[in-house]
């Protein structure tokens, strides 16, 4: 019976909270709970992270008490338990119930000084380029953009986590369990916006710490330079200084195993002592290739959160934002347009809007919704074609009806093999993306596989009629 009594009881509790909050946060922070059972007046419930559970309890602890008083009596509790990622074997996230009452990890880290000057002692110059020559003390220049700020960040359904997330570590770097902060999505929904933001408020709310942003890609440049100039040790001792380290776009380590040893040393070494770590990516660690496990494993230790698509309301809120912030006013009906026909990339939708206000001010045109028909058929036929990796394999898979990890195993099943050569072929020919980057993300294969491939494909398109066939029905689904 006690089986489907918690069930039960929860569902009442949910009836009581639903009338109590709105939609949307009755959406996010209580749908998602999973009752687990009922003992001894102790209601279990399972929330799917440390974040969320802190969220309750920060959020809606009143409430919840109020509830579980009314369902249970005076004497109910209500008990959490969180669940963690399994397959890593980390030892700060284990398996843990938690109660309501039970406060906040409270890991400080201890005073957080100045930058250490790294010069004293030594005549050596140091060739870092964040350090301002003839300063004693390390400059670090953050190297964050102003307009990147919370402020021009319009909140949504599409980022609302990772936004409040990254804001409450933020005002409280290193101190909450979101560390690292990991956000993800596709290109163009606002990470390196939202990673901005958090730098700049984590400075202005801490003006002695520390930021640092940078992208994946300088971090590997300056590691490289280190190396060259042999002076590993100072790019270590410089990365260990920072407080508040944002690195974006960090699939760039793929593959760059010294890169990524390096850094695993630096996110250890500032993870231990209480530093915050925001990274993002374009994809969830999970799906993440060529990176190391050791490395993978960590960045699951916090919280991952992604940026969706956002909704039309939102695409019209950004562009006004926009609009008002540059002191610009244009049709409402010409900013429906907009939003209405670019979907899926805020860069795009801005990119559109600029052109649209160039042509307008060139020509001395006004801004009708004519001229925004002309231009948006222009920009998006220019645009939206970059075509990926993943998307030639999704083309390819559907075609043969072959899964996609199946073409991403190890298999050797000759037609797998087949379609894995094809998509091998057709990356080659539609993006611009290395030997080696289409080899890691094709079953993990090297360079002279994709190569092979690439020649193999060539010759079977000279003599062998079927296949020639295939190949002009993919490159056809391909170029839609
Ligand atoms: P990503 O790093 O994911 O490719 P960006 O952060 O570069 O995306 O965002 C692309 C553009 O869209 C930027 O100009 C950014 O300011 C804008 N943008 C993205 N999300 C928002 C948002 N929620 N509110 C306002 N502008 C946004
Ligand atoms: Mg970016």
């Amino acid at each position: 019976m006690k089986e489907i009594n918690h069930k039960e009881v929860w569902d009442n509790c949910l009836r009581i909270i639903k009338d109590n909050i709105n939609h949307q946060s009755f959406k996010t922070w209580f749908l998602p709970i999973k009752p687990v059972r009922l003992q001894n007046n102790v209601l279990t419930i399972q929330v799917p992270s440390q974040f969320f559970y802190e969220w309750l309890e920060e959020h809606y602890i009143s409430l919840l008490k109020k509830t579980i008083k009314k369902e249970l009596g005076a004497n109910g509790r209500l008990e959490y338990s969180v669940v963690m990622d399994g397959s890593s074997h980390n030892n700060k996230n284990p398996y843990t119930i938690k109660v309501p009452t039970s406060n906040r990890k409270a890991t400080q880290n201890p005073s957080v000084s100045m930058p250490i000057d790294i010069n004293q002692g030594s005549s050596k110059e140091i060739p870092n380029p964040f350090i301002i020559p003839g300063l004693k003390k390390i400059k670090v220049h953050s190297q964050l953009i102003e307009s990147y700020s919370f402020e021009n960040f319009v909140e949504g359904d599409c980022n609302r986590l990772a936004r409040s997330a990254g804001y409450a570590v933020a005002n409280n770097p290193g101190k909450t369990s979101f560390n690292p902060l990991f956000i993800y999505s596709q290109v163009g929904l606002g990470k390196t916006h939202l990673a901005h933001a958090i730098g700049i408020q984590a400075k202005n709310t801490h003006p002695n710490k520390t930021v640092l942003y940078v992208s994946a890609e300088q971090f590997i440049q300056q590691f490289i330079e280190a190396v060259r100039n042999n002076n590993q040790n100072d790019f270590i001792h410089f990365y260990q200084m920072i407080d508040v380290l944002i690195i974006d776009d960090i699939q760039f380590l793929s593959g760059k195993e010294k890169t990524q040893d390096v850094f695993f040393h630096i996110f250890n070494y500032l993870h231990q002592k209480g530093k915050q770590i925001i990274i993002t990516s374009d994809k969830p660690p999970v799906e993440m290739k060529g990176i190391e496990t050791r490395l993978l494993s960590r960045f699951k230790w916090g919280l991952a959160a992604d940026l969706t698509v956002p909704s039309l309301e939102v695409r019209i809120a950004i562009l006004n934002k926009r609009l008002y912030n540059d002191g610009i006013e244009i049709p409402y009906e010409v900013i429906e347009y907009l939003a209405y026909s670019i979907t899926t990339n805020i860069r795009e939708l801005e990119g559109a809007l600029i052109s649209i206000m160039a042509q307008a001010s060139l020509n001395k045109k006004e801004i009708t919704i004519d001229l925004a028909k002309q231009m948006i058929d222009k920009f998006v036929k220019n645009t939206s074609k970059e075509i990926s990796i993943d998307y030639i394999q999704k083309m390819v898979s559907d075609y043969f009806n072959i899964p996609t990890e199946l073409i991403n195993s190890k298999t050797r099943k000759r037609e797998v093999v087949q379609a894995r050569q094809l998509a091998m072929f057709f990356s080659k020919k539609h993006t611009k993306a290395s030997l080696a980057t289409i080899g890691l993300h094709c079953g993990n294969k090297d360079h002279a596989t994709v190569l092979h491939a690439c020649k193999t494909v060539n010759n079977l398109i000279d003599t062998d009629k079927q296949f020639r066939h295939h190949v002009d029905e993919l490159s056809k689904r391909i170029k839609i």
